[in-house]
């Protein structure tokens, strides 16, 4: 039994790396530092390796549903990790980076001091109450495919690239 334990933890700890994808982005207060720390706490995750990180990004805000709200600017970047976390527990580090980071979500698409999304977890497609792969909304964003392509050329075509080329999008 002991025995069976002990090579249940090493499988656990063990299981092959997926590669996976997330987005970074933030528009209030020092947007730049909170992706720096991001970047940094994102490096520190268990089990994980950040193996690229694309160039960091000044993109329009998009989709902003307050009228009575204009949105600053985004700064948004991708990184690539090796991890051998599940999807829900990294999508849980995530949501856990945002929270210290002062997230609050008084409405759809509110400015933010940094949202974290989890694009691609290795082929896998994943549908659950809270968690969408590949995320639903990352093929329409100029601020995804763009750094995503930067990284991961071979993930992005250039038909999807052209159908985004509208949204504003300069290197920081
Ligand atoms: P947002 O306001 O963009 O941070 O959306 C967060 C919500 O989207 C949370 O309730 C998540 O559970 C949900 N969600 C679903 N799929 C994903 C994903 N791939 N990455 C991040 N959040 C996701």
């Amino acid at each position: 039994m002991a025995q069976l334990a002990h090579k249940t933890i090493r499988a656990a700890v063990t299981r092959e790396a997926v590669v996976a994808y997330v987005a970074l982005g933030a528009n209030l207060g020092d947007a730049a530092a909170a992706l720096k720390q991001a970047l940094h706490d994102l490096s520190a995750l268990p089990l994980t390796v950040v193996s690229k990180t694309s160039s960091i990004y000044k993109t329009a805000a998009l989709g902003i549903d307050s009228s009575s709200d204009s949105s600053p600017d985004y700064l948004n970047a991708v990184v690539e990790l090796q991890t051998s976390l599940s999807a829900p527990v990294l999508l849980h580090h995530l949501q856990q980076k945002e929270q210290a980071a002062g997230r609050e979500r008084p409405y759809l698409n509110a400015p933010r001091t940094l949202d974290l999304d989890l694009l691609l977890y290795g082929s896998g497609t994943i549908g659950s109450a809270n968690l969408t792969v590949p995320h639903p909304r990352m093929m329409q964003r100029a601020f995804v495919l763009v750094p995503l392509a930067e990284i991961a050329p071979g993930l992005v075509s250039a038909g999807q690239l052209a159908a985004v080329a509208s949204q504003r999008i300069e290197r920081f």
